[in-house]
Order: structure tokens, then C-alpha cells, then sequence
């Protein structure tokens, strides 16, 4: 149920809209926002309506497939977003979903490249790091399940990957989840903070963050950390990458052991081909 106050705000911005995520169908952490799809051109962004955050995210009109369960906040006429959700079926919105995980799973090997590609070990690392969530989030899209930031490594856990449980365990190995201690996190939460200064939902990353840390939820936080992370340095260029490298490599707590690097590669390029083949 979405609160009357939030409810209103939506209601006020132009276009038709919905709430998706975890909020609309899924489990929710005491965390997580509202997240609204908004059918229209316009920047994202994350407000405070009351007691409750909100992302507003704006999709393109022929997009509505990509959505889970959504919960219509306003429609419109000439739109009719009630009558496009009843035309997405279940099977549409699988086969879209499985189009999506297929695509995570070329951006994976696209990164895997810019590693071979980088001239830096660091930036080797942190490409290997990308590729490896693109894996996860391929392989949980091809298994049925909708990604979802905050729960996605517990929905590795729930999720039968048929096929992929090798794969995507080699991800894990290459994002390192087994080095998530405190002090580890301690030091990627300050550094996120600062590479993310820019990003609209950074606040919002680390009050995520946060709460999960204060449940002692280690290794989800510090997949999460990783995963907004590598999305934010993804969308940044060279430039970027080359004058915060040292940056991102405490965000991401990132390793220069180049061989490890190079033999946790070829176990993850072997299983996304495996799965697009
Ligand atoms: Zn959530």
C-alpha cells in the first residue's frame, strides 16, 4: 500500500505512473524507498515526501513490460497504462525478462573486455568487478528473477540457477565476497560517498547501506556497496576512471593480484558464453 501522502505527490507530477520494486511485489526492507515508475522523459531523482523516500524513475512508454508487478498510481487516456499492464502477460513479461538477462549477460563480456583492455591494474579490477554483477543480474533475469539492488544477493540465495550455480559463483568469487568484514566496509562506505557525490541517489545508497550494516547483514551490504558502485563508475568515462582510480579501489575494495584476476576472468567468460550459447 502506498501512503496517501505519497500517493498525492505522484499523483501531482505529469504522466502516467506506477509503483514497481520490491514495494509493489516483493519483500521489503524497513529501508527501501518508493519506487515509481514514471512514463515520460525527465531525470531521475529521489525525494523525501514525509517519512518516506521516493525514486522517481522515468521509462520510456514502451517499456512497461520490463516491470514486475506494478501498482498503477495514475493513468491517462491517451496512454492507458491499465490497459497495456493487462496486455503484458505472464509470458511477455517473461520473455522480456529473459531478453534483459541476456543483455546483462553481453554487457558482462563487453567488461570483461575493457579488463583485458585496461592499461591499469586497478582499472583491470574494477572492470572484472562490473562484469561479474552483469553476470549475477543476467543470471538471476534468466532464472526468473527480477533483480532488485538491496536483495539481490539474497535472491541468489532463494533463486534455483539452473545451469548458472557454477557461474555465478565465480561472480561472487570475482566481487570477493568473502572479504566482507567491517573494516573493509567501513572503508568502501566513505569512499562510495565520495565517488557517488555526483549521483542522484547516492543519500540513498547510504542510508541502505547503513541499515543493513546496523543488521549485521555483511555480506549483503557489501555487495550492494559494490553494485551501486560499479554502476555509477560504468556510467563515467577514461577520464573519470584514470584520475579516481585509487578512489574506487577502496570503494570496491579492489585487488591488483593480476593472475587471480585473469583466472577468475576466464571462469566467468566461460560461463556467460555458456549461457547466451
Ligand atoms: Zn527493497
Amino acid at each position: 500500500m502506498i501512503p496517501a501522502v505519497v500517493r498525492d505527490f505522484v499523483k501531482s507530477l505529469p504522466g502516467p505512473s506506477a509503483l514497481v520494486g520490491c514495494m509493489a511485489g516483493g519483500q521489503p526492507f524497513p529501508c527501501c524507498e518508493y519506487d515509481v515508475a514514471l512514463f515520460g522523459p525527465g531525470a531521475n531523482s529521489v525525494v523525501q515526501i514525509g517519512d518516506h523516500a521516493v525514486e522517481l524513475m522515468y521509462v520510456e512508454k514502451s517499456h512497461v513490460l520490463e516491470f514486475g508487478d506494478m501498482e498503477i498510481i495514475k493513468d491517462s487516456k491517451s496512454f492507458s497504462l491499465s490497459s497495456r499492464v493487462k496486455e503484458a502477460t505472464q509470458e511477455k513479461r517473461g520473455k522480456a525478462l529473459r531478453a534483459s538477462g541476456r543483455r546483462a549477460l553481453v554487457t558482462s563480456l563487453m567488461y570483461q573486455q575493457r579488463m583485458k583492455d585496461a592499461k591499469q591494474p586497478l582499472l583491470a579490477s574494477m572492470w572484472l568487478k562490473a562484469g561479474a554483477y552483469k553476470f549475477v543480474r543476467g543470471a538471476l533475469a534468466l532464472a526468473g528473477a527480477r533483480p532488485m539492488p538491496v536483495h539481490e544477493l539474497g535472491q541468489v540465495r532463494q533463486t534455483e540457477l539452473v545451469g548458472m550455480a557454477e557461474g555465478v559463483q565465480a561472480a561472487l568469487e570475482c566481487i570477493g565476497i568473502e572479504r566482507a568484514t567491517r573494516p573493509a566496509i567501513a572503508r568502501s562506505v566513505k569512499a562510495v560517498a565520495e565517488l557517488k557525490s555526483g549521483d542522484y541517489d547516492s543519500r540513498l545508497v547510504q542510508s541502505k547501506a547503513d541499515w543493513l550494516l546496523e543488521k549485521s547483514m555483511l555480506a549483503d551490504c557489501y555487495y550492494f556497496l559494490g553494485r551501486a558502485t560499479c554502476e555509477s563508475l560504468a556510467s563515467k568515462n577514461n577520464a573519470f576512471h584514470s584520475r579516481y582510480a585509487k578512489l574506487a579501489q577502496l570503494a570496491l575494495d579492489l585487488s591488483a593480484d593480476q593472475q587471480g584476476l585473469e583466472k577468475l576472468q576466464k571462469n566467468l567468460s566461460r560461463a556467460a558464453k555458456k549461457a547466451l550459447s
